[in-house]
């Protein structure tokens, strides 16, 4: 008998995203401590707050409440005129106090949306909820016991839950990236994923296209880069979709991702799910929002990825490809800003498609190749734009601002200096000597000219290699090779 089975295509993921990012400021959620504990020795920045003593009382970092604030504005969510803190009660080695001081039923924000381009299309991602925790203390596992740093323990923890609207891996893998870059620029997270200051869980299940019904989800933990996020749940669709069709159930569970072997694993059935017994956090006030407040933190939102997009665009007339790689990292994109602002130029649209032709070729490059990132750069935003004045003014060929560029990289000197330093003379522009130059060339390489003029066109290079050697590179090499191509064509057939 032959079974109707779907074929994998006929299935769509359906996909929510979790993610937590601890908020850049300065102290901890409920208490004084420091958060600048990265580089620090275990349990320093610690207090009886963060250590979960009894008799203690926190008190909320308001700077934390503003920047989850602004983070539900920047998504689009409403925020309530009241909301509150919930105690959320589970026994584990990391949480100092038998309970996690979070939100349950009045978040901060509610009902929000994230916009994507994924495949040509634009979707919109729901947002559930935006809200605010802590974050726990840290074990570090050895053979046969574990340690505790508290350190981490108390640190504010925003939790972003998307609604299930993400329908493929590479639509989550976008919207994380898209997310990260909205609290990089709003300036609440460090968005390093490789650090655990931003880190994603994902809910996931499958079920035949067409279908309103809902599959048995699973829960995917441990992913800690864009790609192992795209990984993880490519692999888990498709062990779910092999389940469906060998007509095998599919338990809902918490599974694990291992990286080094491309699988997730099952750490914990549904069966074992915690019931938190949330109550109100007794503690701690609740907390008025004012909608003056609320406007107020609106207005004070600054530009956000899309919009500098959009600017890009028509204000610069860059194009797609380049306005999205200039801002999806903010402080390219603020680096290009400030090489525009020392531009004195008057076609301005001109001289931001060199900056950015030269910036993300050249100077990148150096980045790379130097391991640097650009806010550590040498190279000042108006030492780049000193090297494009002049390259305007046919001061220096195109190659020799390479090398100028090489060497200002390293030292941050001037453009105009190193070129004064280095003796380089302007190019030669005057036709008339280049076209003796060209002449002489093809007179004492009747070899190459005779191989270029019998359809072996890589010849042309050689000949254009002369000539950039007679001239000391002082000759622009697009016009050489025009010069080459007029004369060669000039030479009667042999
Ligand atoms: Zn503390």
């Amino acid at each position: 008998m032959a079974i109707d089975t779907p074929i994998d295509t006929d299935f769509e993921a359906v996909i929510g995203l979790e993610v937590h990012a601890q908020l850049l400021t300065k102290s901890k959620m409920f208490c004084s401590c420091s958060t600048d504990y990265a580089y620090a020795a275990p349990n320093t920045h610690v207090c009886p707050v963060c250590m979960g003593m009894p008799g203690v009382l926190p008190v909320i970092n308001q700077q934390a409440v503003v920047y989850t604030i602004m983070t539900a504005l920047a998504l689009n969510c409403s925020i309530p005129e009241y909301s509150k803190f919930d105690r959320k009660n589970y026994p584990y080695p990391d949480l100092m106090k038998g309970y996690q001081i979070s939100q349950y039923d009045i978040p901060l924000s509610r009902n929000g949306y994230l916009t994507i381009e994924h495949e040509g299309q634009t979707r919109r991602i729901g947002i559930h909820r935006v809200h605010l925790e802590e974050d726990t203390a840290r074990l570090l596992h050895h053979d046969g016991y574990s340690l505790v740093d508290i350190n981490r323990s108390g640190t504010p923890l925003m939790e972003i839950v998307s609604e299930p609207d993400i329908r493929s891996p590479g639509e989550a893998r976008l919207y994380m990236q898209r997310l990260r870059e909205i609290l990089v620029y709003l300036g609440v997270s460090s968005g390093r994923m490789e650090e655990g200051s931003l880190r994603c869980d994902a809910n996931i299940s499958v079920r035949p296209r067409g279908q309103e019904k809902l599959g048995v989800k699973t829960e995917i933990k441990n992913m800690n880069s864009f790609r192992s996020v795209e990984r993880a749940l490519e692999y888990e669709k498709q062990r779910q979709i092999t389940l469906v069709r060998s007509g095998k159930p599919i338990h809902q569970e918490t599974r694990g991702w291992v990286e080094t072997r491309g699988i997730t694993v099952s750490q914990r059935s549904k069966e074992q799910a915690h019931d938190y017994r949330y109550f109100p956090e007794p503690d701690l006030p609740p907390l008025v929002i004012s909608r003056a407040w609320v406007e107020e933190l609106r207005t004070e939102l600054p530009e956000l990825p899309d919009a500098r997009r959009i600017r890009y665009k028509a204000e610069y007339g860059l194009a797609e490809q380049e306005a999205n790689v200039l801002t999806e990292d903010k402080a390219l994109g603020d680096y290009f800003e400030q090489v525009m602002a020392a531009s004195q130029v008057s076609d301005r649209r001109a001289r931001a498609k060199a900056t950015s032709n030269w910036l993300l070729s050249e100077v990148v490059r150096l980045l790379n190749a130097n391991d640097i990132s650009i806010q550590d750069c040498t190279l000042s935003p108006s030492a780049l734009a000193n090297l494009l004045d002049l390259l305007d003014k046919e001061r220096i060929t195109g190659k020799q601002a390479k090398e100028v560029l090489d060497e200002a990289f390293t030292s941050g000197e001037m453009p105009q200096v190193i070129v004064a330093k280095r003796g380089i003379k302007p190019p030669i522009s005057d036709l008339g000597v280049l076209e003796r130059i060209v002449e002489e060339v093809i007179a004492n390489n009747s070899k190459a000219a005779h191989d270029y003029r019998a359809g072996k066109t890589n010849a042309l290079q050689a000949l254009v290699g002369q000539v950039m050697r007679q001239t000391r590179g002082q000759a622009k090499a697009d016009i050489v090779q025009t010069l080459l191509k007029e004369k060669l064509s000039e030479i009667p057939p042999e």
